[in-house]
């Protein structure tokens, strides 16, 4: 499968703008919808097919939609597979096992516990990553506990928690306190009074925290995770265990309404979807979510509104461009780099190569949406948006044409501007690094023969196919 999240140096090296698939999986959406998938701990599997060379096996498969690394999910069954009674029992015991040790009530009676405890007796255990009562401490005495876990500090989990490293399935990437500010401001500019965080949880905490100072600028957050440890820290109707790739909630029909009402909440009027998902790839998954979350939303729209859009920011490496607009054509991408704590490659830096892949798409008009001066940014009167200093206006494109923060030129054989490492090829008729091999093993799409993608993002094939399909989930 896809590079996971990590792997996003490899794949931001130039030229090969895409991800390695030399052996892989691909994801298939039309799966029949007469025979529901089988669950794993996770929820509703999806079918795979396996590639290699670019081409598809002929064999399906189910397999976990979280887990991208067979250690953390070994769910695996063909799709023609008939399993016996007993099998299929003994599954569904193994899936109930697997399911967190505390139900989302009991979660939720600790914490009311856990924060009448006066100071000196509320402890967190770092091995264990559990908020503890006094009836816990025994079981706990070897381990790492953390005393006197003040209010401020529950009120920021995200600190007090440590970010998941798994790096295939679940590492978490949280945002710097410059991006997470940046984007509660703008959300807060823009107007809206609800937030649906989608893998959010540090912008889920800052709008919280911010709304408990400040009664002025009210929003109200719902965050969505699949990281069940944050259910220690909310009540229900603030948090739900949730897994994106799939839109399964693990606490059932009763989470599901929570995020309903959230949606449809003020005729569904000023809330907004932000998003920060895993890199791992899988786009085609999470743009079925994505609309599935959207029907929700406009359930409960009255008809006149049937034209509008739930405002979405889906936050992502600015190399999936042209997929995501696949899935949401109305999407546009911002220039802004979005910058985050625990991961050394992606901070800030003054050097060139140290900036953020990681943008913005969304269906708010880039007109409205203010990038800050201080930090590099300038609005394009022509582009009618907001673009990083770099980002120069191409008369010939009529555009602000760089998409990773770097001028690019434009080359007048390609009729487009390139990376600025990048020199026009009279062989190959076509623009590449000066050290690319022209008639070399073509590591470029296998449909088109274009070097900016691989075969399973090719924009020229199955895509009608493939969005049509969407839009029939
Ligand atoms: N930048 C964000 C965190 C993004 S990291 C912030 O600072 O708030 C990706 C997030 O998605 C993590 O919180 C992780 O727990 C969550 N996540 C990973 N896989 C998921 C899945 N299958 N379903 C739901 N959430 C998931
Ligand atoms: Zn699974
Ligand atoms: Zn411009
Ligand atoms: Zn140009
Ligand atoms: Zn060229």
């Amino acid at each position: 499968m896809a590079a996971p999240r990590d792997g996003l140096g490899a794949v931001e090296t130039e030229g090969n703008g895409g991800r390695s698939e030399s052996s892989g999986a691909e994801v298939v959406l039309s799966s029949d919808p007469a025979t529901p998938a089988p669950l794993c701990p996770h929820g509703p599997t999806l079918l795979f097919v396996k590639v290699s060379q670019g081409r598809e096996g002929t064999r399906r498969f189910y397999a976990c939609s979280a887990c991208r690394d067979r250690k953390d999910c070994n769910f695996f069954q063909w799709e023609d597979e008939k399993l016996s009674g007993a099998r299929l029992a003994a599954r569904e015991a193994y899936n109930r096992r697997c399911q967190p040790p505390l139900s989302r009530m009991q979660c939720v009676e600790r914490y009311l516990k856990f924060i009448e405890l006066p100071l000196s007796q509320r402890k967190f255990c770092q091995r264990c990553q559990q908020l503890l009562l006094p009836d816990d401490w025994e079981k706990h005495g070897e381990h790492q506990v953390v005393g006197d876990v003040s209010l401020t500090q529950l009120k920021r989990p995200s600190r007090l928690l440590y970010p998941l490293e798994n790096k295939k399935t679940n590492a978490q990437y949280l945002f710097a306190d410059r991006s997470c500010q940046f984007l509660v401001d703008l959300l807060s500019t823009l107007g809206f009074r609800r937030v649906l965080c989608v893998g959010t949880p540090r912008l889920h905490e800052l709008i919280r925290l911010k709304a408990s100072g400040d009664k002025k600028s009210n929003i109200k957050s719902l965050l969505l995770d699949i990281d069940f440890r944050y259910s220690q820290f909310y009540m229900e109707d603030s948090f739900c265990h949730y897994n994106m790739f799939n839109h399964h909630f693990f606490d059932g029909k009763a989470a599901l309404e929570v995020c309903r009402t959230f949606l449809q909440e003020d005729k569904g009027e000023r809330v907004i979807m932000v998003t920060d998902p895993p890199f791992g790839g899988l786009v085609e998954p999470l743009a079925v979510t994505f609309k599935k979350l959207i029907a929700m939303w406009k359930e409960g729209q009255s008809q006149d509104n049937s034209h509008k859009e739930l405002p979405i920011f889906w936050i992502f490496p600015y190399f999936f461009e042209s997929r995501i607009c696949q899935f949401f054509p109305s999407f546009c991408m911002l220039d802004y780099q979005v910058d985050y704590d625990n991961h050394a490659l992606y901070k800030h830096g003054k050097t060139r190569r140290k900036q953020s892949p990681v943008r913005i798409f969304t269906n708010i008009p880039p007109n409205k949406i203010i990038l800050p001066i201080e930090e590099g940014y300038r609005f394009c009167p022509l582009c009618q948006r907001y673009v990083s200093l770099e980002n120069q206006h191409c008369e010939h494109c009529n555009s602000c044409t760089s998409k990773d923060g770097r001028k690019w030129n434009h080359c007048f054989f390609c009729k487009k501007c390139v990376k600025p490492s990048w020199i026009h090829c009279s062989i190959c008729n076509h623009c590449a690094l000066p050290d690319h091999s022209c008639e070399g093993p073509k590591d470029g799409c296998f449909v088109c023969g274009e070097l900016d993608h691989k075969r399973s993002t090719c924009p020229n094939i199955s895509t009608s196919k493939k969005v049509n399909k969407l839009e029939a989930c």
